[in-house]
């Protein structure tokens, strides 16, 4: 198996109490069944308290109650009081690897970081050629259970969509114009069953028409899906006003950044969901609502990346 890292991974460390936000916070913890057997047999006030807190919810999942929307075992110190009475190792699954993702495509795996966590935010933010080593993957993919031939042409599609993004010359609503226009002939290749084209980017108009197309409704969808905070069903609001401006071209290394995240985490998923139209929606979306509540000028960059991540990306397979 081969496991490929950004570069940024391993910088990656927790930040606990200097976190201006919290994994604990707003999301429900659920508790894999290997370490709530150890929380059964865990002794003392802290076991009782441990097991008393834990309930099954409705998609059947054991989670931890929480309590004004965050975990009850988050402290006011801004601690994790289970690390501290039974150690890192007792975290549950879900607590030990997050922010960390990987994907597992049988015969190699690749690891990410999630946005939704200010500290990978900032390294993922600050970090160019983070992705050099996901690419020329000279493997066996006769052992697996997906389409061979399917997973070469979406590398290489893939790293074609990784130049877009790279090239320091593009603006960025240039960059996602061209891979919007891209992604249509790979996905309509895949519609086909034709994975032999080698579809070029040059073939794109290299027009930057972005902003000439509707947006507002990209807002509206945006407040259809489940809100998990105030704060964020507000900064739509305001941003929603800002639909269809210009976005700054300051901001334009923060979203080519953002874009190869996107395109690293969701676009070889295609393998499965025959679908790479959605991670360019995804991108577009996230720039859309993002550079607009930036121009608002009322809040602060790298927060806007994680709560877009936290509240949107996270929430369910919305795209
Ligand atoms: S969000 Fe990230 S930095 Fe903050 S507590 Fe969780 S893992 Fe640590």
């Amino acid at each position: 198996m081969k496991n490929i890292y950004p570069s940024y991974f391993e910088k990656f460390k927790c930040i606990a109490d200097k976190c201006p936000d919290s994994c604990c916070k707003g999301w429900d913890v659920v508790v894999d069944d290997e370490t709530n057997e150890y929380y059964q047999s865990a002794s003392g006030e802290f076991g009782k308290k441990l097991n008393r807190l834990m309930k099954i919810d409705c998609d059947g999942d054991r989670i931890f109650v929480s309590q004004n929307g965050r975990c009850p075992f988050w402290n006011e110190n801004r601690l994790c009081d289970i690390y501290i009475n039974l150690g890192e190792g007792h975290l549950c699954k879900t607590c030990r690897e997050f922010p960390r993702i990987t994907q597992d495509y049988t015969v190699f795996s690749e690891h990410l970081l999630s946005f939704a966590c200010p500290e990978a935010a900032r390294l993922m933010l600050s970090n160019d050629n983070a992705y050099d080593d996901f690419k020329n993957y000279d493997l066996d993919f006769s052992q697996c259970d997906y389409n061979a031939e399917l997973m070469r042409f979406l590398l290489g599609a893939r790293d074609k969509l990784k130049n877009i993004f790279t090239d320091k010359s593009l603006t960025f609503s240039l960059c996602l114009d061209i891979a919007m226009q891209f992604c249509k002939k790979v996905q309509s290749s895949i519609d086909n069953l034709d994975f032999s084209t080698d579809i070029s980017v040059d073939e794109c108009c290299k027009e930057d028409c972005l902003h000439q197309k509707p947006l507002k409704h990209i807002f509206d969808m945006h407040k259809d899906f489940d809100i998990m905070t105030n704060e964020w069903r507000e900064i739509l609001c305001s941003a929603s006003s800002y639909a269809g401006k210009q976005i700054p071209e300051q901001y334009d290394d923060l979203f080519k950044r953002m874009a190869l995240y996107y395109i690293y985490r969701y676009f070889l998923t295609a393998v499965d969901s025959m679908n790479v139209l959605s991670t360019a929606n995804r991108i577009l979306c996230a720039y859309v609502v993002i550079g607009s509540a930036l121009l608002t000028g009322e809040y602060e960059t790298e927060k806007l990346f994680c709560l877009y991540s936290k509240e949107v990306e996270h929430s369910t397979e919305i795209f």
